[in-house]
């Protein structure tokens, strides 16, 4: 049976539960985050496929290669990839999480060549185009979603000429004089222009992208547009004014799209407004007791900027000592997998910021950061959402930030601040936030400083435009942007 539409994306699109010594598959606990989102678009083809990898350290696995799904979002199919553990090593901590993600965000510095084993790379890419290939109908969809599978499109090209290759960035895509540092360049740029369409968050990603291409490649611009009104054209660090939408390559025409993740508004009010999530804001504001909380929330990365906020944090108090025993930082920052050599530093070095402020300025019953280290379930994030004074939300790079769309969702009342670096894809949309540079102290201090003084009717005009804001780009209208890219190049 074929499909016409494939995600090909590297995690399996439902929880795994072995329920007396037989497997069971449950549809994701959260409806938000992508998993679900990529599923909703199986409402709208008929059978599609999902192929993603699973590991197995047997010659022979034993589970079954294809697995048909009836869940919420209808009957599909999941094509699973047995990987080993050293493939997935490799492929996904080694040369995804060391060489790329640095080079991706910009981390020159951070980029680690020397580990990577580029065979394996390309053996587990092309094991993704076959499965892909095996799935989709001559003329189907096959929709690859991020970096790790940057070499399936040209694969894919080979083994199925007509199919209709998308493929979907969720990260940043740096300028060419940062991306041209990986000596696997041309390969990669060249299996991108194997698609129909490249898409990516924001109007910045994209025009980085046509220009690294052009500067690797003979291709050139056919269509270049104003951007759209949602983002933000001028004077930030990553806006635009216009966006390239059309590259031509080698006599073949490739769509070039910019459109941002967004979130789940309505099921985000829901969960945030119901009666226990008013029960544990209540219980929240108590153990607060009278203190303004300032609320962190992301993973342990070096580009999400938490040392450099922890740091902001403690000049908070040496600049404005009046402010000790009057606001609580709470600092989720959820740790990262333990086999990524790449996160060990940075992870010891915010638990060392932490324990430095604690004992410089905490007292007895009061403490000015909380730390959390492990993931808090989303229906509970939300009631931290709704309690804080102000989200404090600054990394050095980042695709996009759905943190910062679901604080704006969250919140029932206009009463709080949003503090969002501009080097947060986010920050083009969401520009009615307190925006900050996070590698300027000053400009961090100046951030911080107006988010708390600021007077209650300059917060409840930013957090209803915000909140329009939020409301129109959310994840419905992702769906719909997406979908009519997907009929243009059908038409073609
Ligand atoms: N998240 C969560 N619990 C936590 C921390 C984060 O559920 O303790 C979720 C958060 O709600 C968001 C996602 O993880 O949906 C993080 O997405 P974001 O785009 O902000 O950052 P990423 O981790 O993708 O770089």
């Amino acid at each position: 049976m074929s499909s016409d539409l494939v995600i090909v994306y590297h995690r399996q699109p439902y929880e795994e539960v072995e329920v007396d010594g037989k497997i069971e598959y449950r549809d994701n606990a959260s409806p938000n985050g992508i998993v679900p989102t990529l599923k909703s678009f199986f409402g709208r083809a008929d059978g599609g496929s999902w192929v993603a990898w699973k590991q197995s350290d047997k010659e022979r696995p034993d589970f079954d290669r294809v697995v048909t799904i009836n869940d919420s979002f209808g009957e599909y199919r999941v094509a699973r990839l047995a990987l080993s553990k050293e493939q997935v090593t490799s492929f996904y901590h080694v040369t995804s999480k060391e060489a790329m993600w640095p080079i991706l965000h910009s981390f020159k510095e951070r980029y680690n060549y020397d580990p990577v084993d580029w065979p394996t790379f390309r053996e587990v890419n092309w094991a993704f185009a076959e499965a892909a290939a095996s799935e989709v109908s001559d003329d189907g969809i096959v929709w690859v979603h991020d970096y790790n599978l940057w070499l399936v499109p040209e694969y894919l090209r080979k083994i199925k000429p007509k199919a209709r290759i998308a493929f979907f960035h969720h990260t940043p895509f740096p300028a060419a004089d940062m991306f041209n540092v990986m000596p696997w360049r041309g390969e990669i740029i060249n299996s991108l222009l194997c698609c129909d369409v490249v898409g990516f968050h924001i109007p910045r990603y994209v025009n980085n992208f046509a220009s690294t291409a052009r500067s690797l490649m003979d291709c050139e611009i056919v269509e270049e547009e104003s951007v759209r009104t949602e983002f933000s054209t001028h004077g930030m660090a990553l806006s635009e004014e216009t966006v390239v939408t059309q590259l031509r390559y080698q006599g073949r025409d490739i769509t070039l799209s910019a459109l941002p993740v967004g979130v789940d508004t309505d099921y985000i009010r829901e969960v945030a407004q119901n009666d226990e999530a008013e029960k544990r804001l209540a219980h929240i504001k108590e153990e607060l007791a009278g203190c303004r909380l300032i609320l962190s929330v992301g993973r342990t990365d070096y580009t999400k900027g938490g040392l450099e906020q922890l740091q902001a944090y403690e000049r908070l108090f040496e600049r404005r000592p009046e402010l000790i025993g009057h606001v609580r930082l709470m600092f989720v920052s959820v740790q990262a997998n333990r086999n990524m050599v790449a996160y060990e530093r940075v992870q010891s070095e915010i638990e060392e910021a932490v324990g430095r402020i604690n004992g410089r300025f905490g007292t007895f019953d009061w403490q000015p950061i909380s730390f959390i280290g492990s993931k808090v379930p989303f229906t509970e994030l939300v009631s931290y959402y709704r309690a804080a004074d102000t989200a404090w939300i600054t990394p050095l790079c980042d695709g996009l930030n759905l943190v910062a769309h679901e604080f704006v969702a969250a919140r029932k009342f206009g009463n709080a601040c949003l503090v969002l670096s501009e080097f947060a894809g986010a920050a083009v949309e969401l520009d009615e936030a307190v925006l900050t540079n996070p590698f300027s102290h000053r400009s961090m201090d100046m951030a911080i400083d107006q988010a708390l003084d600021m007077p209650m009717e300059e917060r409840q005009a930013r957090m209803r435009r915000l909140k329009e804001k939020v409301e129109r780009l959310n994840i419905k209208a992702w769906g719909e942007g997406q979908q009519a890219v997907f009929d243009k190049i059908k038409k073609h």
